[in-house]
């Protein structure tokens, strides 16, 4: 639990009964939650993610409804929230059960274990709305490759192994060389470096990429669009290596490159549901299971710290008993 100490925010282990829970309508067991980029800015003090304190940390979980004062949903449904502000203004899943709002919470797909709907988790369902995104704005397999930045981590792995099951060409962008051959495992069939997006480029660069799905920002999503080609989309979901964008507008209006934003946490419950029935058809499940490790509650401050330095592959999640 985040808390003020001296002014400033503390994270550590606490003991609370159900009655020091919200008083939201649902009371979810919960099973797993996970390590997303922001658990670990929240966590290390890096962000200022945590709007009020104290704070319950952890972006997303799943798990079992306890009771339930909305007839939405009855013991024994197995559910899982992402987003909705978990971890900023509402507390989250590092903890063994937790007070929800209805409609925050999405079913489990019956083809997912509790454990595989959070090795999804946020940076999952965030990749399968970057592919509904790119979908929408006509991207398709039989065009141009399609590029995923920050390929290795976890937005970036579920959206190459779901794009390359679509039957894309997906290249992959890492700046980390030991990831090559778990990328290819994913489905990448080409790799290139992280720093070849890194220097300033032209406005107009040679076109390549049908669409991209980016995790990174700054100069390497300017050079993602200026090297999109005619009518391609970029979905951009995060901001690992910035959150500027230099780049010009030529792209567009030049080219009809289309920039979609992703938002995960505030997206309607038709989209979500869209997003999770679909990673239930195009994600395939041993691909899903060599990117996920489950590591104890107790490690998660080190977790935290790996995730914002960058160390993290694919997909951590979080056994909140343990
Ligand atoms: P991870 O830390 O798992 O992955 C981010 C990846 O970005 C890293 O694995 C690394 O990939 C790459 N990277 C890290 N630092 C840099 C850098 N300085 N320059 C270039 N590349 C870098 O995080 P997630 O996948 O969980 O999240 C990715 C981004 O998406 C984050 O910014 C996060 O905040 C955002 N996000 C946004 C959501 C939304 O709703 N829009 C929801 C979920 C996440 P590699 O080693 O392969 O180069």
């Amino acid at each position: 639990m985040l808390e003020e100490v001296d002014g400033k925010p503390k994270a550590s282990f606490k003991t609370l009964r159900v009655a020091d829970l919200p008083d939201h309508d649902v009371l979810v067991d919960v099973a797993y939650s996970t390590v997303n980029y922001k658990d670990g800015l929240a966590l290390t003090g890096k962000g200022r993610i945590a709007r009020k304190l104290p704070m319950v940390c952890g972006v997303d979980l799943a798990g079992t409804v306890i009771s339930s004062r909305s007839p939405a949903w009855k013991p024994g449904d197995r559910v899982v929230v992402n987003g909705w502000n978990l971890s900023e203004t509402e507390w989250g899943g590092y903890i063994q059960q937790q007070r929800v709002k209805p409609e925050w919470l999405v079913r489990v797909p019956d083809t997912f274990s509790l454990a595989e709907a959070m090795a999804i988790g946020t940076a999952g369902y965030t990749a399968m709305l970057a592919v509904l995104a790119l979908e929408h704005m006509g991207v398709r397999p039989i065009g141009p490759e399609v590029l995923v930045t920050g390929a290795a981590g976890g937005v970036g792995s579920i959206a190459v192994s779901v794009l390359a099951k679509l039957g894309y060409r997906v290249v992959a962008s890492t700046g980390r060389a030991e990831t090559h051959d778990y990328l290819k495992s994913l489905g990448a069939h080409a790799i290139i470096a992280r720093t070849a997006l890194t220097d300033k480029g032209g406005p107009l660069q040679q076109e390549r990429w049908g669409g991209a799905i980016d995790s990174v920002g700054g100069q390497t999503l300017a050079n993602v669009v200026a090297q999109t080609a005619r009518h391609g989309a970029v979905a951009v979901c995060g901001l690992a290596g910035g959150s500027d964008l230099p780049a010009s507008v030529f792209p567009f209006i030049l080219r009809g490159v289309s920039l979609v934003g992703i938002d995960s946490v505030q997206a309607p419950a038709v989209r979500r549901q869209e997003a999770w029935k679909r990673l239930a058809s195009d994600l395939d499940k041993a691909k899903l299971d060599a990117m996920t490790t489950i590591e104890p509650l107790s490690k998660i401050f080190e977790l935290a710290d790996a995730i914002v330095r960058g160390q993290v592959r694919g997909r951590t999640v979080i056994d909140v008993r343990k």
